[in-house]
């Protein structure tokens, strides 16, 4: 529906409620409408409308449908007696206009509020952009800041990591060393084992049914404890385990005594042969001394040797106490100034009475009425610290005869014209 609000009016047809809103609704711009409306058609005057004389152009307006038939006898009747009370109708239109009116203002202030509710919330959300902004910049410098950290600490950390290899290597090296001082010292301890009582009426009963596999004593020589191999023997030895490189380190080694001594070791795979040697890792590495061996019945071996790819020189010192030869710093030459709580404090587990027999005393002269002068890089001999010592650098001994072990060793087992080798 287009149009002017009173073109309805015009040839339409209208109740008595649809003229009062109408009229309600009319503004003055409508009314100059509806009266130039009439005006063409000859009905109302073309007088402008002021406000006294609404409530007239109205009448006229009213008489101008009834005579047109526009509107109906009563509708009209209800219309004029509307417009009889004048100065309320006055006050209507004015309340109208006060109305209208205020519709502007609460639509203009509508308006304003709007815009500054628009500008406000522009404004609003520029700052919020601009907050946003500013948080997303520090954020990104956090960022950027924590990803320097980042790189950093990844700087750092492949530091550390270089630092914990070079700390490992160092490690690896210290426990070898441990591991060495370990070996060393338990070779010390069980560098050379002693027979138990046992063992040794074991060996009692094998010297009077085999009296040709003991020293026959028909040789000068010098005494030994008893313990001697005969002149020339033949020691037969076998191996209960390890590996063929095992056992040709270990052939090796035993023979650099028998090119000094007037003895032959025989390897053989017989399971009876009377030095039998093991390879138990953790078994430590010792042998029996001299005929001691005898009184050890197979299969038990005579000899461990749990180190000897690292340590080939073990092979060697076992074959001298094969041979016969004690520990060099418990010969009774020796003169070794122990500290003992040092070995003590170094060896808890071991009582008093071990460090006595196995360390710090020495073999009786009567046993040893012969033993060569005390030599400190002997094979027999171990690395002993300063710190186990009183006084003096410590011992660092040989990893090969030395001149007095084979002269000594030529001593014991003299060949057949008596020379020394
Ligand atoms: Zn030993």
């Amino acid at each position: 529906m287009g149009g002017p609000l009173w073109r309805p009016v015009v040839g339409g047809t209208l109740n008595t409620a649809s003229l009062i809103r109408l009229f309600e609704r009319l503004s003055v711009d409508d009314m100059r409408g509806l009266a130039r409306e009439f005006d063409r058609s000859g009905t109302v005057s073309r007088s402008a409308p002021t406000r006294p004389s609404i409530n007239e152009m109205a009448r006229t307006t009213v008489d101008g449908l009834h005579r047109q038939g526009l509107i109906g006898e009563e509708l009209f009747d209800r219309l004029a007696e509307m417009l009889i009370a004048e100065s309320d109708e006055v006050e209507r239109v004015r309340c109208l206009w006060e109305i209208q009116w205020q519709a502007d203002v609460v639509v203009r202030t509508a308006r304003e509020d709007v815009e500054t509710t628009a500008r406000t919330l522009v404004e609003n959300v520029k700052s919020q952009l601009a907050e946003t902004e500013e948080a997303l910049r520090i954020a990104v410098q956090h960022a950027s800041h924590r990803a320097r950290e980042l790189n950093e600490a990844v700087e750092r950390a492949s530091a550390i990591e270089r630092e914990l290899s070079e700390l490992q290597t160092q490690a690896g090296a210290l426990l070898d060393g441990i591991r060495t001082h370990e070996r060393e010292a338990q070779g010390i301890i069980e560098g050379m084992r002693e027979l138990t009582a046992t063992e040794s009426a074991s060996r009692e009963r094998r010297r009077e049914e085999e009296p040709d596999l003991f020293d026959t004593g028909d040789v000068k020589r010098p005494q030994m404890n008893g313990l001697l191999w005969p002149v020339g023997a033949t020691i037969t030895v076998t191996f209960l385990d390890g590996s063929d490189d095992q056992h040709e380190l270990v052939r090796n080694q035993a023979r650099e005594w028998t090119k000094h001594a007037n003895v032959d070791f025989e390897f053989t795979a017989d399971p009876d042969a009377k030095i039998r040697i093991a390879f138990d890792p953790h078994g430590g590495s010792w042998a029996y001394v001299g005929t001691n061996a005898l009184a050890i019945e197979p299969p038990h071996p005579t000899m461990n040797l749990a180190w000897v790819e690292q340590m080939p020189e073990t092979a060697l010192h076992e074959f001298g106490h094969v041979l016969g030869l004690i520990h060099e710093w418990q010969s009774p030459n020796a003169d070794i100034s122990w500290d003992v709580d040092a070995v003590r404090a170094a060896w808890p587990h071991m009582t008093d009475e071990q460090i006595q027999f196995n360390v710090v005393g020495r073999k009786s002269h009567d046993d040893y009425p012969d033993y060569r002068e005390f030599d400190p890089e002997s094979i027999m001999m171990f690395s002993i610290p300063s710190n186990f010592l009183l006084e003096g650098d410590g011992f660092t001994p040989s990893k090969q005869l030395t001149e007095s072990d084979r002269a000594f060793i030529a001593q014991l087992y003299p060949d057949d014209e008596g020379h020394e080798t």
